[in-house]
């Protein structure tokens, strides 16, 4: 008999398919099914679990917090938990590098955060333009989707899928220079680019299959931006929260964005949180103009808190990751330089890219990989890109474990497929 998940579950389920087993349990960088078998993690949730699973500083303080009672569920009402969140993001994260934001707590999905930046960009401008790049992903529901690239998502949206322009993102085809391109679209008041409101890029496109943006291009994009008096968003969702090596993706470049979307691993457990930071002249919301039932998620407010405490309180974090990112690059060199020409690495901290010249073969890899016990998923246009996202606590003894594992199944599809 088919299993409860096919006969129940909609046919939309898809990271079940790649990953065919029945989790229960997971501990750092370890997932274990009800059978006891066990994988490596190099998928993290999609960045949800940068700090690894049940890290137990956290849970120690979530299990605190729910035998006090703490109240779990808030909407936007002042709690205890939001307020040491908000002076410990302050004291930790804002102060330290001299970033001066609002935050507005959005509904708990990534998207919900794209959509409020969005709005707001549209509300303080009185534009309806944004500016998004060719592979970038910011999410599912109608305004975010306008902004994401990919067909795959974009044909089901059935229409309402305006205002927003594409252009190219640094790098996209080689001898493009996109910087000049999008000032041109900018200044030239016949381009057929209207104005926009903002915007809007990922510093290292996730989704997109792991490119990263220059430095130097950052800068210009800010410079632009700021120059045309267009507002530039930052959705740092799946680069944030150490990703890249610092707490924020766009620290290497030294800008400071208008807006900064943040989810995934801003709730440190994988729990449902997302906020907007607002430059605080920017902040022209009425008062509920944004809401949602699910903005004050008292629980992630605690574990978000507890993460802050323990990993972004002094620079310790992000030298590890310097470290783990050093490992990696090695592991992942070595298995594109013996593949010369059937793949390509690319990465920076701890996300990482190996592009396959024939796209379904990353799909073979990650399957084959599975059956060696480890998760690792594909991104990018065509699915051709394997992305390595480790937990940033993961220790080096796991982390050449599952490059070994990834490099057995590379090395074994492409002795197949040769
Ligand atoms: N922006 C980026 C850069 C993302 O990677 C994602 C999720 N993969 C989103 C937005 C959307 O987040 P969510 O799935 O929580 O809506």
């Amino acid at each position: 008999m088919a299993s409860v998940f096919e006969r129940r579950e909609s046919r939309i389920r898809s990271y079940c398919r790649s990953f065919p087993a029945v989790f229960a349990t997971a501990s750092g960088a370890v997932l274990s099914d009800t059978d006891g078998r066990t994988w490596l993690d190099f998928l993290c949730g999609a960045g949800a679990v940068n700090y690894g699973h049940n890290p137990p500083q956290l849970k120690a303080a979530l299990i605190r917090y729910l035998e006090s009672d703490g109240l779990t569920h808030g909407l936007d009402l002042h709690s205890a938990a939001k307020q040491r969140f908000l002076q410990t993001f302050e004291r930790c994260i804002l102060t330290p590098r001299k970033l001066d934001y609002r935050v507005q707590f959005t509904g708990p999905t990534g998207t919900n955060a794209v959509e409020a930046a969005f709005k707001l960009a549209r509300k303080v401008t009185g534009r309806r333009q944004i500016v998004a790049f060719t592979h970038a992903y910011h999410g599912l529901t109608l305004g975010a989707l306008a902004a994401t690239a990919n067909r795959h998502y974009r044909r089901v949206a059935g229409g309402g899928l305006g205002d927003v322009a594409f252009l190219p993102f640094d790098g996209w085809k080689d001898g493009l220079d996109s910087l000049a391109i999008l000032e041109n679209y900018l200044t030239d008041p016949a381009s057929g680019l209207d104005l926009p409101a903002a915007v809007v890029v990922e510093t290292v496109q996730g989704e997109g299959g792991v490119n990263i943006a220059s430095t130097e291009w950052l800068r210009g994009l800010a410079a632009l931006c700021r120059r045309l008096d267009i507002l530039l968003i930052v959705d740092d969702i799946q680069a944030g929260c150490g990703r890249t090596g610092s707490f924020f993706s766009f620290e290497r470049a030294g800008i400071a964005p208008d807006l900064v979307a943040l989810s995934k691993s801003i709730g440190g457990y994988g729990l449902p949180m997302s906020l907007l930071l607002i430059r605080p002249d920017l902040d022209v919301w009425e008062p509920g103009e944004h809401t949602g039932t699910f903005r004050g998620n008292n629980l992630a407010f605690v574990a978000a808190t507890a993460a802050l405490e323990t990993w972004w309180s002094d620079d310790r974090l992000a030298g590890t990751i310097a470290e783990r990112a050093g490992e990696l690059t090695g592991f992942l060199r070595a298995i594109a330089d013996r593949h010369r020409g059937r793949m390509r690495h690319r990465g920076i901290g701890l996300i990482h890219g190996l592009a396959c010249r024939e796209p379904a073969l990353a799909g073979r890899i990650s399957r084959r990989a599975f059956d060696g016990g480890l998760i690792i998923e594909c991104a990018g246009a065509n699915d051709e890109v394997l992305k390595v996202m480790p937990p940033l606590t993961i220790d080096p003894e796991e982390l050449a474990r599952g490059c070994a594992i990834l490099a057995a199944a590379a090395d074994a599809e492409l002795a197949e497929a040769a």
